[in-house]
C-alpha cells in the first residue's frame, strides 16, 4: 500500500489549499472530504475572491480541486473517514468507501458544523420546509414566504438569494442591526421582497406536514 507523506481530511478551501502548498513542496498528499469544495458549494456566489469578480460557489470547487489536482502529487478521494489507527509509525485511514490510506502524518481540515436553533419543531421540519442551505433548497420556496435566521454574512446572502426566488423573505436576527458586509445590506435595502425583523428570536416551528407557523419571542411590529 503506497505511504502518503500527507493525509488532508477535507476537501474544502483550507484541505485544497493545504494540498497544494504540500504538492509545491514535493510532498505527496490525498485529500479526503465528503464533497470538494466544501461549504463554498453552499453559496450561489462568491464575491470576495481577489482577482475573481464573482465567481459560483460550484465553479469556485471545480477550480480549486483542479488546481490541487494539477501539481500530480495530490490525490482526491470524495468520501468520509470511518476511523483512524496507527501501524509502523505511519497512521492508517480507514474510508467510508471502504478503502485503505497510509500516511506518516495527517492535516485535519473539517471545517464546521452548522448552528441549530434548537427550538421545538426544528428537528420534526428538517427537509419539510426547515433548511440549512439556501442555494441548495431555495427553489423549494420559489414564490413561497420565507424567513431567514440571523444577522451575518451566510443570513445577509441568503437572504439576498431567496428575494429572486421567493414571494417575501424575513429576515430574522436577534440584534439590533445586521453585522453582514455592506453589500449585502445594500442589497437587502434595495429588495422591497426582504423584511430585516430585528431583536427577535424563533420560539417554535409550528405546521402540520409541513412548516406554515413561526412563534417568535417578541410581538410582529403589524399584530
Ligand atoms: C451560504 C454560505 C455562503 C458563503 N459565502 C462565502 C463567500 O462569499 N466568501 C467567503 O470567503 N466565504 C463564504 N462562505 C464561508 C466559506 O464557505 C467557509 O469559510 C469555507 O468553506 C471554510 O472552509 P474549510 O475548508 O475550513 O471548511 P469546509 O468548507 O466546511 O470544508 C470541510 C470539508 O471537510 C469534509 N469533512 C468533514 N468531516 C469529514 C470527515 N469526517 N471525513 C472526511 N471529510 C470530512 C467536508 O466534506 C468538506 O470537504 C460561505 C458559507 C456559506 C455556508
Amino acid at each position: 500500500m503506497e505511504v502518503f507523506d500527507l493525509a488532508i481530511i477535507g476537501a474544502g478551501p483550507a484541505g485544497l489549499s493545504a494540498s497544494v502548498y504540500a504538492s509545491r513542496y514535493g510532498i505527496s498528499n490525498v485529500v479526503i472530504g465528503g464533497i470538494s469544495g466544501g461549504l463554498t458549494t453552499q453559496t450561489h456566489e462568491i464575491g470576495n475572491w481577489l482577482g475573481t469578480e464573482k465567481i459560483s460557489g460550484f465553479d469556485f470547487a471545480q477550480k480549486a480541486e483542479a488546481h490541487a489536482k494539477s501539481y500530480n502529487k495530490a490525490e482526491i478521494i470524495n468520501t468520509l473517514i470511518d476511523e483512524i489507527n496507527e501501524k509502523d509509525n505511519n497512521y492508517v485511514l480507514s474510508l467510508s468507501n471502504g478503502k485503505k490510506i497510509q500516511a506518516k502524518t495527517i492535516l485535519l481540515a473539517m471545517g464546521t458544523k452548522h448552528r441549530h436553533l434548537g427550538v421545538p419543531g426544528e428537528k420534526e421540519f428538517a427537509g419539510k420546509g426547515v433548511s440549512y442551505c439556501a442555494t441548495c433548497d431555495g427553489f423549494f420556496y420559489r414564490g413561497k414566504t420565507v424567513a431567514v435566521v440571523g444577522g451575518n454574512d451566510s443570513a445577509a446572502g441568503a437572504a439576498v438569494y431567496l428575494g429572486d426566488i421567493a414571494e417575501k423573505v424575513y429576515l430574522i436576527y436577534r440584534g439590533e442591526k445586521l453585522r453582514c458586509e455592506t453589500f449585502w445590506g445594500e442589497a437587502i435595502s434595495k429588495n422591497p421582497k426582504i423584511e430585516s425583523v430585528f431583536m427577535t428570536n424563533i420560539k417554535e416551528i409550528k405546521g402540520e406536514q409541513k412548516v406554515e407557523e413561526l412563534i417568535l419571542d417578541s410581538p410582529y411590529k403589524w399584530l
